[in-house]
């Protein structure tokens, strides 16, 4: 027996001209999701189609979980176009959603063939007859627990209440992003949210054994894990900073250490994303947050680096920012116990409207541009992929 997935398209239905290149990416990453399961995708007028062998339902399922540049899905009965079949079609379903509890139904019918002799209202009429005859559920057209879905096009397809997806643009067709990725909760977030809009992407993280754990560094690591599971891949740098974080305790004003480190962090990420073809950098900074997060820090920050720095998360608070940590799956891994390097060396009294130009000054003094460099080149790489782990 095959199972059927109806999957709607989000905003790159708005493209106009070059429409097809986000098709065509939407499709290679569901591909890649599902390749080893043989399943038939297909893409028509606004709406994609999954369909393979009943045992990988949950393959599909992940995948569509997943899946970044879809509104909704669900799982499909596909019929022959005739009411009659739809009929049979959503009284299946109507006894599935009963089976777990439904209560009440409503129907909503779409035809985008109009060539189908019945209009949707008749649709709608004509399939709650036997259900209502049958006694089965209680017509709610308010409330219902169930809406069963009729859509007829190429063939005609009943579901029940669809699943959301993630929305945004596919994994790939916004340029490569360079995360700087910590253990903490807003970056992964952060992103997220670019991945959402179509940026495929690399992290770099920067510890300082053995003043930070390995169980920081696998923190991180499990963190980009899950990111993965949105990205397909990623591909993630392991710097360690522990010589650099030295120097900047040994050669900078204790005040000044947060954004000095912050300050390399840029100079070692802009590196990284030469090499590797990122056009931007990516940080979980949300104004005002911490100390290092006033605006003045942040330009501090910002200009030690020499490509874009995006910062998705800026204008979100912290409520808004754990919310989507919970709902992407990695708050549960952020909120562990164990501390990245800014926070061990944290000043009592870290300047909070750093200046520019006084922030090169003491960047100068450090003269850690060769420990910066070797720090780049002596890095570690793990990729991750998406997996269907959680099942
Ligand atoms: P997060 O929750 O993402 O750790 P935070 O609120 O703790 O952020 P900071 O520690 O000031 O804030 O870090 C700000 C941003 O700098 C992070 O969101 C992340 O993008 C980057 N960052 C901080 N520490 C590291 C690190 N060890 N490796 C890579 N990037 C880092
Ligand atoms: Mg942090």
């Amino acid at each position: 027996m095959n199972c059927s997935y109806l999957i709607k398209l989000s905003e790159l239905t708005l493209k106009g001209s070059n429409i097809r290149f986000f098709e065509k990416k939407l499709l290679d990453n569901i591909k890649a999701y599902l390749k080893h399961t043989g399943a038939h995708i297909a893409l028509r007028a606004g709406r994609m189609y999954a369909e393979a062998d009943e045992a990988y339902a949950k393959d599909i399922e992940y995948a569509l979980a997943h899946l970044i540049g879809i509104s909704g899905w669900a799982r499909a009965r596909i019929c022959e176009k005739n009411i009659e079949a739809v009929k049979k079609a959503v009284f299946e379903e109507v006894q599935a959603a009963k089976e777990k509890g439904a209560k009440t139904f409503k129907i909503e019918a779409r035809r985008s063939d109009k060539n189908f002799p019945l209009t949707s209202y008749d649709i709608c009429r004509e399939a709650a007859a036997p259900v209502c005859d049958a006694q089965l559920l209680a017509v709610d057209v308010h409330h219902p627990d169930l809406t069963v879905h009729v859509e007829v096009r190429e063939r005609c397809f009943v579901y029940g209440n669809p699943h959301k997806a993630h929305r945004g643009l596919p994994v790939g067709t916004g340029g490569k992003g360079l995360l700087l990725l910590s253990g903490g909760i807003d970056s992964p977030v952060a992103g997220y949210r670019m991945l959402r809009r179509g940026m495929s992407m690399e992290a770099v993280y920067f510890h300082a054994y053995p003043y930070t754990s390995d169980e920081a560094k696998k923190k991180t690591e499990d963190l980009a894990a899950v990111l993965a599971r949105y990205a397909l891949c990623m591909r993630m740098h392991i710097v360690s900073f522990t010589e650099v974080q030295m120097r900047i305790k040994q050669a900078g004003p204790e005040n000044w250490s947060t954004m000095l480190l912050r300050m390399c962090m840029m100079k070692a990420a802009s590196a990284i994303a030469r090499e590797v073809g990122a056009l931007c950098l990516i940080s979980g900074e949300s104004l005002g947050q911490v100390a290092s997060q006033t605006i003045e820090n942040l330009s501090v920050t910002e200009s030690a680096g020499d490509i874009p720095l995006l910062r998705p998360l800026i204008g979100m608070d912290k409520e808004e920012i754990t919310q989507s940590a919970i709902a992407i799956g990695t708050y549960e891994t952020s909120i562990l116990p164990y501390e990245d390097c800014c926070v061990l060396f944290a000043p009592k009294h870290p300047v909070l409207r750093a200046s520019v130009e006084e922030a090169r000054l003491h960047y100068e003094k450090l003269d850690c541009s060769a420990l910066i460099k070797k720090a780049v080149a002596e890095r570690e790489i793990k990729r991750f992929f998406a997996q269907r782990d959680e099942l």
